[in-house]
């Protein structure tokens, strides 16, 4: 391990000023930043700690309707807060759908937005990796590439991100609220995250130095109609084949007026096709409208030796999440949904 410097930091602005350099980073959690630091991958010269800044600790309610959740709840406090549990249950049951209960008693709400693909090559220092090393190559192309992307990947890198809580947050259209030395600035959450293109070793939109201060959710939680539907190799702690985030609401004549549908596992960032949505609008929820809208979402996917499945497997999960989302109460382990 390398040496390091430790900054306990007790309010924001001081974080801030302490993080900046492009060696420093910030530790909530810290269960994604150690493994990689373990690995070889991550070598801070600093570390600024967040756990004295009672500010980012906090879930309040805002005027607007909405709930803000601080960068420094953890992912289990999240998850069973009365308001969450009650408000927006579909972003309750995809955080208990990923990891295990210690790991999200540690991990943080800002945390999990950062942390970095699981592709087996990343993280083995001795292959090459666009993400690791920018320009050496990627070998999961023409390796093993079962977890790996369907949609919007580059010649430069095919990674999935692996987060479950970020499909859901897309899903709801939450907003990122970030603070750095420029100051602070609000991202919707669709554009926090980006696809690989030329830079894979870049994840998200952060400017060097910013802060996640909260995920900021708006006042429609679709209590009434969601689902968080994920497929996987073994049935806990195991990242998504693929998922799917559905929220909707239906209108008097049981039409759905306004649907959200984000899936994970199959691109570098929760996949959303903002115009498959709108097929949806004004239908009812039958399987042939989720199966349109399906088409849509995964329209242009193509796979690699080991993933191609994904495509059909992703079309399959859109329909049994609309069935699943129209019926909550259907949703105990083993219950069948039905439309
Ligand atoms: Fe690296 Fe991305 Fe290729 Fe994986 S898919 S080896 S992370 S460049």
């Amino acid at each position: 391990m390398n040496d390091f410097a430790y900054y306990k930091a007790t309010d924001i602005d001081g974080a801030v000023n302490a993080a900046a350099g492009p060696k420093n980073n910030y530790i909530g959690g810290g269960t994604n930043l150690i493994d990689l630091w373990k690995y070889d991958l991550a070598h801070p010269e600093k570390l600024v700690d967040l756990n004295g800044i009672d500010e980012l600790k906090e879930i309040t309610e805002l005027p607007d309707g909405g709930l803000r959740l601080g960068a420094l709840v953890t992912n289990n406090a999240t998850a069973y807060h009365p308001i969450v549990q009650e408000r927006y249950p579909l972003l309750s049951r995809t955080i208990l759908a990923g990891a295990t209960p210690q790991i999200r008693n540690a991990a943080t709400n800002g945390g999990n937005l950062l942390q970095r693909t699981r592709c087996y090559y990343f993280y083995d220092s001795s292959s090459p990796c666009n993400k690791r090393v920018p320009g050496s190559g990627c070998p999961a192309r023409e390796g093993h590439n079962r977890l790996h992307a369907i949609l919007g990947y580059s010649d430069a890198c095919i990674a999935t991100m692996p987060s479950d809580m970020c499909v859901a947050l897309a899903a709801l259209e939450a907003v990122v609220r970030v603070k750095g030395p420029e100051g602070e600035r609000c991202i919707p959450f669709i554009e926090f995250h980006r696809l690989p293109g030329e830079q894979p070793e870049k994840d998200n939109t952060l400017r060097e130095d910013e802060l996640i201060l909260s995920v900021d959710l708006p006042a429609r939680g679709f209590a009434g109609h969601h689902t968080y539907l994920k497929l996987r190799d073994r049935h806990s702690y195991a990242f998504a084949l693929v998922s799917v985030a559905m929220g909707y609401e239906l209108d008097g004549e049981g039409n759905i007026s306004v649907a959200r549908i984000a899936l994970g596992g199959v691109a570098h960032k929760p996949w959303r096709v903002p115009a498959a949505e709108e097929l949806l609008v004004g239908k009812s929820p039958t399987e042939d409208q989720f199966a349109r809208a399906a088409e849509a979402i995964l329209e242009g996917a193509s796979g690699f030796e080991h993933n191609t499945f994904k495509i059909d497997l992703a079309h399959r999960a859109i329909l049994r999440a609309g069935a699943m989302a129209h019926d909550p109460s259907t949703q105990r382990p083993g219950a069948k949904p039905s439309l």
